[in-house]
């Protein structure tokens, strides 16, 4: 069982540590071998991008993942990663209804059909059906769609929670229509039934140690849903009711009791063949987008995610046996704190807005003699028009460093790396991370890097982000657990493209087709 916790940074267990329950989380760091040095290496710290790096233990260079959006040069518009045309959502309901989408990714996909079609190489789970001759069952199931699809792979089975009603969805890739289980589970409706109710303090507020932290000027309001505790879901119909869900740790307890439902229903590890299921819990990312991950709020969910770790932990042993179940635990980026916030502490650190950016980078390309030279700017990706630099007889190389020079000169941004430059650039290890995320069709010309605790992105719906190179989103734990895995900490430098070569090596497999990371010996006997 390969569970993902959705923007956990590492030191976030380290702080919170103290109010853990004993069969959650201090499961985990007790009896597992814990990575208290996992840094992800490549530079575009987002969602799509750190789980299928877990997935297929690659970089986006080669699993294509470069974003959770990237410009389609070829369709002359923003590309959502997994969505797929060809793939239409599966209808859980007979009527229909859409909610507001607020995540400011899933919003630019043209369609709601999905599948990993974009994945580029295989994942885990992949060669594990390859291994057991198609034996072995595999299941993705996540709050977000890209979680869920991504470790899904190309041969497992994904569901993911809808945003607009609250049910459990797969798409047409996967299913020609629900199995029995998932019907009967999203005809009770669970979600629906915490219309109108409250995400309340578990525990008295004087035990948390960010009880001064809960009423910010910049943490972000869902239309009602307020910036401090008690937060109050909206009724039946709101149109943001299921995204106020997820943004709280109901999300993380809906999803533990499909996982249920899904492990007794397709009967999974009830034989001598290992099935794979990857529970990719979202809440905590939500939460920490609207509130920042020092917030009251971010406390909160993490004691209750405490909680609901240990509950899955505990079907786990029921159903299958903790003696029979490896279990891992990582994270598919970190996050940083709100500028604001950074700023109140002392720090240097600021918004800098898009249009500035590309003002600036025409700017640049006007002293050349090319008008409008950006064709299109999404973080952390500047796409140049090209048809301009050739009908201007400009070298694109010499266009590109131009541009990229003129903004790294800027106030808030670190470097400004011209791709084409990256074969002979050397020195700066922010380089390395810029070429991992490469990809040849789906990057832009020039990738910006902001300075630490700056945002490529104004206030807006959403407070706070991940997505940089640096240490505040690389860092994540990674935690085994299992029958004969000893329980250490180990200090040295790891990297997440390791974990899913250890799940390979774990069972003997070959590590997934493109993997670049090695298995963790500590792991293995
Ligand atoms: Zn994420």
């Amino acid at each position: 069982m390969q569970i993902t916790i959705d923007g956990l940074r590492a030191d976030l267990l380290n702080r919170y540590e103290a109010a853990f329950g004993k069969d959650g989380f201090r499961y985990l760091l007790k009896k597992g071998t814990v990575y208290t040095n996992a840094q992800y290496q490549h530079a575009n710290t987002e969602t799509i991008v750190g789980h299928t790096t877990l997935a297929t233990g690659t970089f986006p260079s080669q699993h294509g993942m470069v974003g959770n959006v990237w410009f389609d040069r070829e369709a002359g518009e923003l590309s959502y990663n997994i969505e797929d045309a060809d793939s239409p959502l599966l209808p859980s309901r007979e009527e229909s209804s859409e909610g507001e989408q607020v995540d400011p990714a899933q919003k630019l996909a043209r369609t709601k059909g999905r599948s990993p079609a974009v994945i580029l190489v295989p994942t885990f789970g992949d060669g594990l059906a390859a291994y057991y001759g198609g034996r072995s069952k595999v299941f993705g199931v996540s709050g977000k769609d890209r979680s869920a699809v991504a470790m899904a792979g190309q041969t497992g089975k994904a569901f993911w929670f809808s945003t607009d009603n609250g049910d459990f969805v797969t798409s047409s890739y996967y299913y020609d229509d629900y199995p029995d289980w998932a019907r009967r589970w999203n005809g009770q409706r669970k979600s629906e039934k915490y219309a109108g109710t409250e995400w309340e303090l578990s525990s008295e507020r004087s035990t948390y140690l960010l009880a001064g932290q809960d009423d910010r000027p910049y943490e972000a309001d869902l239309k009602g849903y307020g910036r401090t505790f008690p937060h109050r879901f909206g009724e039946a119909g709101n149109k943001l009711l299921y995204t106020q869900i997820l943004v709280s740790p109901v999300g993380d307890l809906l999803l533990l009791d499909f996982s249920k439902a899904l492990v007794t229903n397709e009967q999974l590890g009830q034989n001598a063949i290992p099935d794979y299921l990857s529970v990719s819990f979202s809440s905590v990312d939500a939460i920490n987008h609207f509130f920042g991950p020092s917030s009251l709020e971010n406390e909160e969910v993490i004691r209750q995610l405490d909680r609901t770790l240990a509950d899955l932990i505990k079907f786990i042993d029921k159903t299958v046996g903790l003696k029979h179940t490896l279990i891992v635990l990582s994270a598919d980026h970190g996050m940083a704190d709100m500028p604001e916030y950074m700023t109140e502490l002392g720090y240097t650190a600021g918004r800098l807005v898009p249009e500035v950016i590309v003002a600036r980078a025409n700017q640049a390309g006007r002293r050349l003699g090319i008008d409008e030279v950006v064709r299109f700017f999404y973080r952390p990706y500047l796409y140049l028009n090209d048809e301009k630099i050739a009908a201007a007889k400009l070298d694109h190389a010499q266009v590109e460093q131009a541009i990229a020079n003129a903004l790294t000169d800027f106030d808030g941004i670190a470097l400004a790396v011209s791709t084409k430059s990256l074969a002979t650039q050397k020195g700066n290890p922010l380089l390395e991370q810029v070429r991992r995320n490469q990809h040849v069709i789906r990057s832009g010309e020039i990738y910006i890097i902001q300075e630490p605790y700056w945002f490529l992105f104004d206030e807006g719906p959403i407070a706070s982000m991940h997505g940089s190179p640096w240490l505040y989103d690389t860092h994540v734990p990674i935690i085994f657990a299992g029958p004969t895995i000893d329980a250490q900490t180990v200090h040295r430098l790891v990297h997440p493209v390791d974990v899913a070569p250890t799940i390979a090596a774990f069972l003997g497999m070959t590590p997934p087709a493109a993997a670049q990371g090695s298995p963790l010996k500590e792991v293995l006997r």
